[in-house]
Order: C-alpha cells, then structure tokens, then sequence
C-alpha cells in the first residue's frame, strides 16, 4: 500500500522585498507502508521543506502531497490536522526538540493516544523505563535522540519522519539510532523517510534511495543499485564524495563550487554547471525522469528530438 505519495511539489520562501526562493521544485516521491526510504542530498537542497510539506507544517505552492490516501492539508506547526498526529517527525538536534524544564516521562505521556506507558516506550528504543523521571539535560545526545523517537512513537505513526536525525550524533550513535528508526518502522509496520547527507549511513538503512539536488528529485532506485550502479552524475560525485575510514574525502574536484543559489537556479538541467558530463542540452532543456533518473546521457530520445 502506497502510505505517501507526493507529486510535483513545489514549495516557494517568500521574503518580503525579495524574490522567492523555490526551495522545492517540482519533487515526486512514495513511501510505501513498512518502507524505509533514504532522502539524501547537500545542506540547503530542500529535503527540510519537503519534510515540512509532507507533515502539512508548510504549505506548497504547487502540486500535491496524500497521505493514506487523503490529500494533506497545510494547516501549519501550532495547528496542526489532527489525523496528521500519524506522520510524526524527528528532528536534527534532540535538545531543541525536548522541553529542557520537563522530565521526559512527561513529555513523552503528552503524545500517548492507546494504553502504552512512558516506560514501556523508553525501552522500545533501548532505554530505562526507570529513566522517565529525568530531564534532557541528564542524557547524551544519542540518548536524547532515543527520547524525541520513543515522543514519536507515543502517537503510533504510520510514518516516521527523520529530518537529519543523526547528523548531531557522535559516529557510533549515528549507526545506532539510524538502525533503531529502521528496527522500530519495520517492526511496527510504520514507512520511514529518512532525510540526510551522508549516503553511506543510509544505505544501511533504507530500502530505497531518492537523491536530491537543488528542488528536485534526480535520481530514485532501490538501495543496492544506486550504490552500486549510481546513473545520475551528482549521485555518482556523493558517492565519490564519501569520506575513507580516516575521514578524509570531500566532494571531488570535477564538482566545482557550491549548491547554486536556489533563487537563482542554473537554465536547463540544474546540475549543468557542476557536472562533468555536461553536453550542449544540459543548459537549454531540462531533463526528464525516465527509470527513476532526470539526466540527458539516459534519455537519447528525448536528446535526439532537441
Ligand atoms: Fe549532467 Fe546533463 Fe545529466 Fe544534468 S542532464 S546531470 S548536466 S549530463
Ligand atoms: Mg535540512
């Protein structure tokens, strides 16, 4: 069963005084239930905004988002459609997601919609049920990332967003809490869309792997063959991009500059100028997905007819 289903959304920022910013430009993606789906993608390519549509916190300018089948309405953070409590998200930094001033016990009973207990969900995610009784302050990073997850749980999500959950974390936390989100979706039948930078830690995890840069989405396919087959250049350069065991490594130098700025996005294929196999269409004509990847070298049809 398709548990998520957004169609070309489009999200604007709108400033006053200035021009908007199209943060998310035309992105389509599926979770489908008991799936777990990695969003990966640079800072600032809009992986946050789309999270932030998908739970109705964000209002798009265009395109769709439906969840179990019902079209989601933006109703924005304070207010939020009561049947959206079933896609609940994780944030990036635990500490500024749990009230630093309540025991956690507290804050997780707040989110509690069937009989379970603080306790009960505490050790879900491999904590001490005798722990409820502290405040944030009390644990690690990794361990407050468990709290905001087992607060997630309480409202028994049929999707679970992670927006960055781990990139906080020390590196042995990462690993831990990514493959606890993955254990506690699978085990409960939840979909799970978990949003980062780092491909190498969502392979691990997720079923599926969708790649975005700059709005959109550029590559899709199940995990094992975009790591081991990637067909979109910028999928190709993030994986180049992963850092060896001694964390040395950055993205290539055939990757010149940063992510361009969204307000002003490069004509044509937005990657063109970064891309080492540009051709002559990549600037006048964007691509179109076809087999789950937006890039001229796959699509010679559509090249031929320029
Ligand atoms: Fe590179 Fe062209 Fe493919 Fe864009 S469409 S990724 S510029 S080859
Ligand atoms: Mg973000």
């Amino acid at each position: 069963m398709t548990l998520l289903s957004v169609e070309d959304l489009v999200v604007d920022h709108r400033t006053p005084g200035r021009p908007p910013v199209r943060a998310v430009a035309g992105a389509s993606l599926t979770v489908e239930a008991g799936e777990v789906v990695g969003l990966v993608g640079e800072s600032g390519c809009g992986k946050s905004t789309l999270a932030r549509a998908i739970c109705g916190i964000t209002a798009p300018t265009a395109g769709s988002v439906a969840f179990e089948d019902r079209p989601v309405r933006p109703l924005g953070l304070r207010r939020r459609d009561p049947e959206l409590t079933r896609i609940q998200m994780v944030f990036q930094d635990p500490y500024a997601s749990l009230n630093p001033r309540r025991r956690v016990g507290r804050q997780i009973a707040d989110g509690i919609r069937d009989d379970a207990t603080p306790g009960e969900l505490l050790e879900r995610v491999g904590l001490d049920a005798e722990v409820a009784g502290r405040y944030p302050h009390e644990f690690s990073g990794g361990q407050r990332q468990r709290i905001a997850i087992a607060r997630a749980l309480a409202a028994r999500p049929s999707l679970l967003i992670g927006d960055e959950p781990i990139s906080a974390l020390d590196a042995s936390a990462q690993a831990q809490v990514a493959g606890l989100m993955r254990s506690l979706a699978v085990e409960s039948g939840a979909g799970l869309l978990f949003i980062s930078h780092d491909l190498s830690v969502v392979r691990l995890i997720a079923d599926r792997i969708a790649v975005m840069y700059l709005g959109k989405i550029v590559e899709t396919g199940r995990t094992a063959e975009v790591w081991d087959d990637p067909k979109h250049p910028y999928t190709r350069a993030l994986l180049a991009a992963i850092p060896a065991p001694d964390g040395s490594g950055t993205l290539p130098a055939e990757l010149p500059g940063d992510v361009p700025n969204p307000a002003a996005p490069p004509s044509g294929c937005r990657f063109h100028p970064r891309c080492p196999s540009a051709m002559d269409v990549c600037s006048t004509r964007e691509p179109v997905p076809l087999d789950g990847v937006s890039c001229w070298l796959y699509d010679t049809a559509g090249s031929a007819a320029e």
